[in-house]
């Protein structure tokens, strides 16, 4: 490599993602309302008492709609997004070898073009959207490390590892923990007792409108995964959770937060863990 030029790794940056990702994917906040529990059974939102089978058929058909509208949206963002990214990472301009001596630098490097071969490999065998979101989210972090690898091999520090929004990996970048961050009284000590909004904002990393969402005492724009329940002996329904809700034995993006936490995730995709989980084998 020749030189590092600023705003060389900022090509279609995490925002102009952000972005898009606002308006592909509304969140799980704002997608109709689904399956809730009401006192006579859990039943399809607007029925009263046990489901009729006519009301769960088209519950099911609504549900099953929507997710495909939501499926198509999101994979053509990370369709487009890993072909962004495989242009980068084949760009000539960067494009180097470690030196065998530099440790830290072919580390970063060897991570970075495993990231991005998992994240081509979700997004082959993607089934629902938390498969998307995790080739994203790998994508992104293959870009981040590949930027790693030239800065250490430029002799210079690369910053900190990303930390995204929990609510939903493909926001980006969580807000960074601020003295006065959780509002005008935030955490000084012994002015005033946390309120539960302001604890709740706090407990997990969040991009800045799903925090905002949070003290409002709103749900954030959360990523949603389809799941199936039983809304009766012989009936089930399919409905959208939080990708996290999903048991993390049949999960590993709920696991990993879409592999945005986890240094070995594609390491676990290209051994097929991802594919075991789904199918409720142990990895
Ligand atoms: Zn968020």
């Amino acid at each position: 490599m020749t030189g590092l030029e600023p705003g060389m790794f900022a090509h279609r940056s995490a925002g102009v993602v952000r972005a898009a990702v606002s308006r592909v994917l509304p969140g799980l906040g704002r997608l109709r309302p689904l399956v809730e529990a009401d006192p006579d059974g859990a039943g399809p939102a607007g029925t009263r008492g046990r489901p009729g089978r006519a009301a769960l058929r088209e519950h099911e058909q609504r549900v099953t709609r929507e997710w495909e509208v939501l499926r198509e949206r999101l994979a053509s963002l990370a369709r487009e997004r890993l072909a962004d990214v495989g242009d980068l990472l084949s760009d000539a301009r960067l494009e180097f070898t470690p030196d065998t001596a530099e440790t830290a630098v072919r580390r970063d490097y060897v991570w970075a073009m495993e990231a991005f071969q998992a994240a081509g490999k979700i997004l082959d065998e993607a089934a629902d959207l938390p498969d998307l979101a995790a080739s994203v989210v790998l994508a992104d972090r293959a870009v981040e490390r590949f930027a790693a690898a030239h800065l250490r091999h430029a002799g210079r520090r690369p910053p900190a590892p990303v930390v995204r929004c929990f609510y939903n990996p493909l926001h980006g970048e969580a807000e960074r923990d601020r003295p006065n961050a959780a509002g005008p009284h935030g955490k000084r000590r012994g002015q005033r007792t946390q309120s539960a909004r302001e604890a709740a904002a706090r407990r997990r990393p969040a991009c800045g409108p799903c925090r905002l969402a949070i003290l409002a005492g709103q749900t954030p724009d959360v990523l949603p995964a389809l799941s199936t329940v039983r809304v009766s002996r012989h009936h089930t329904a399919k409905v959208f959770v939080p990708y996290y809700a999903v048991p993390q034995a049949s999960s590993l993006w709920s696991a990993t937060c879409c592999g945005a936490v986890d240094d070995d995730a594609p390491a676990r995709v290209l051994r097929g863990e991802h594919r075991r989980r789904r199918a409720g084998m142990t990895p």
